[in-house]
């Protein structure tokens, strides 16, 4: 359902699913207005009611592709959180806002070049990920694709199943996927899942894990970056990036990474 009224910044959308992956970790449906135009990367503002009728906005990563006829989001309820603990309260059909335009810098097609895209995220951070890799344009734009998804815990390491899936399938055509996981809390003396690293996503850069396992260097020439989530994460990444004569995008300039902080 959507209403909105021609003069309005935002329409009124409804709540259409929920799926909770953790206590805290949650992924949630709306219904999409028609007119309602993103690209893979982009973000939305949502809005929720206070209890004064007043609207409280914050800003969501669209996890959804832009074929999909609803619109998708992947949150954390953040303890105290003024947003997320009405978010929590929410079932399905309950109503929430959403301003009529998406937002954001951190989309694939501003390369202009490089054949390796690699996708840093710590927590939440993945969902603009799912979307890119949910949609086909990346697959003809890169002839490698890397993602890694930091987290504290195995059991916040959330869409793991689609991802395989999507590794898997040859429906995007040529180009491969490599996924890497990585927890920081989980794996200090016990076994860890197949395929999961122990460590933060910097340090396995900074000691060269990461581009050992996936086989290829991150340089200038090849390699092209987006980060998103921790914003001590961007921070030090970005550090390690500019010691390696790698420049951001700017609106106007070819770059070699574009970064994302949530807070
Ligand atoms: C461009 C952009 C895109 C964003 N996309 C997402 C998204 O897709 N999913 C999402 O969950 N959040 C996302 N956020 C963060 C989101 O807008 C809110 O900050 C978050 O939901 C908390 O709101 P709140 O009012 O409950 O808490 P607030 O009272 O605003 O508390 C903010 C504090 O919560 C912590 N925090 C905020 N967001 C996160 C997070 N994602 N993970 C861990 N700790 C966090 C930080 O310590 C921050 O200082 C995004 C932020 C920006 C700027």
């Amino acid at each position: 359902m959507t209403a909105t009224s021609d003069d309005s910044k935002w329409t009124e959308e409804s709540i259409w699913d929920i799926r909770y992956w953790t206590d805290t970790l949650l992924s949630f449906k709306i219904t999409r207005p028609a007119q309602y135009l993103f690209k893979p990367g982009h973000y939305s503002r949502l809005g929720l009611q206070d209890e004064h009728g007043q609207l409280i906005w914050r800003a969501y990563s669209v996890v959804s592709a832009p074929a999909e006829d609803f619109l998708e989001y992947y949150g954390v309820i953040v303890p105290g959180g003024m947003f997320t603990s009405r978010l929590k309260q929410l079932r399905p059909g309950d109503r929430i806002y959403l301003d009529k335009q998406a937002f954001g810098f951190m989309t694939a097609d501003r390369f202009t070049d490089g054949d390796t895209l690699w996708m840093l995220a710590t927590g939440t951070g993945l969902g603009p990920f799912i979307s890119i890799l949910r949609d086909g344009a990346v697959w003809k734009q890169f002839r490698q694709l890397v993602l890694v998804h930091g987290a504290r815990h195995v059991a916040d390491l959330s869409y793991t199943n689609e991802l395989q899936a999507i590794q898997a399938s040859q429906a995007h055509g040529g180009s491969q996927l490599q996924l890497f996981q990585s927890v920081t809390r989980d794996g200090d003396g016990t076994p860890l899942p197949a395929g999961v690293l122990h460590g933060r996503i910097t340090t396995l850069l900074e000691n060269g894990r990461l581009e050992q396992a996936a086989g290829h260097a991150i340089t200038p020439e090849g390699a092209r970056v987006m980060l998103c989530g921790n914003p001590a994460m961007i921070e030090e990444t970005r550090a390690l990036l500019h010691s390696r004569d790698m420049r951001p995008l700017r609106r106007a300039s070819p770059g070699h990474f574009v970064a994302e902080n949530y807070w």
